[in-house]
């Protein structure tokens, strides 16, 4: 019987959480290791300065005071019987689409566990895309969790090459088939609210603005805004070769 790890970044209470748990309970044992509160766009850190604790809410569910990744790292290093066979991570709720992924906790979980050599899928809802299309969370979830199903089957069948992973997104609303995508690009707009706080002293806050996308053909941004789930496979390794064969002739 597999091994199924979920963890996620929108904490152990989280109804994406507790819908891929559902769903995927007929594929393997499953366990969770979550964060005990919400901890987006906490990417890829690790808590190294402080104790770490784990909590044990129920047969095989924990919770970590830490990060998505303290979770991962703790879950195949202390409280899981062996490495699982699959890692999931989700389903946040919102898309992690584009250079998202550089900031997404829900990602990171994945990436560490691809880091490890297991097969890691991150899986993400569109839930701006919901209201926009009048659907319920309610809605979107069951068919987050439908495909999150389909998804991890067909890894664990066909498993994934070693430190590659995979980035799911599912629209508000799906109008097509699923799509094998790369990265899009998404830009924010460095919006920034600058406001007073009741003291008379000055704070920011980032985020919150919606984000736009550039339109590039084939990228997960595209895919997802036309109704499409889109399937982007990552790998850890940055590097770029034909960037590094230019610097040769730099001559440093
Ligand atoms: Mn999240």
């Amino acid at each position: 019987m597999a091994l199924i790890l979920l963890s996620n970044d929108d904490g152990i209470g989280s109804v994406g959480l507790e819908a891929l748990a559902e769903a995927v309970s007929p594929l393997g044992e499953v366990w969770v290791v979550a964060p005990d509160r919400e901890r987006s766009a906490i990417s890829q850190a690790i808590s190294l300065n402080r104790p770490l604790r784990a909590r044990k809410v129920k047969e095989r569910w924990f919770t970590v005071d830490g990060t998505p990744v303290d979770c991962v790292y703790l879950a195949l290093a202390k409280l899981l019987p062996k490495n699982p066979d699959i890692v999931l991570s989700g389903i946040n709720l919102g898309a992690n689409l584009g250079q998202d992924v550089f900031y997404s906790g829900t990602v990171a979980a994945a990436m560490e566990a691809a880091i490890e050599g297991i097969p890691a899928v991150a899986l993400s809802l569109d839930v701006l895309g919901l209201e926009d299309h009048g659907q319920s969370l309610a809605q979107g979830m069951e068919t987050a969790a439908r495909f999150s199903y389909k998804v991890a089957e067909r890894v664990l069948e066909k498993k994934l090459p070693r430190h590659t992973l995979l980035n799911v997104n599912v629209p508000g609303r799906v109008l097509g088939k699923p799509m094998m995508t790369k990265l899009g690009q998404r830009h924010y707009g460095k919006e920034v609210i600058e406001r007073l706080d009741p003291r008379g002293k000055r704070y920011y806050w980032i985020g919150g603005a919606r984000a736009e996308f550039a339109d590039i053909e084939g990228s997960d941004c595209n895919a997802v805004f036309a109704g499409h789930i889109s399937i982007s496979p990552l790998r850890l390794d940055l590097s770029d070769e034909a960037l590094r064969q230019t610097l040769e002739a730099w001559e440093f």
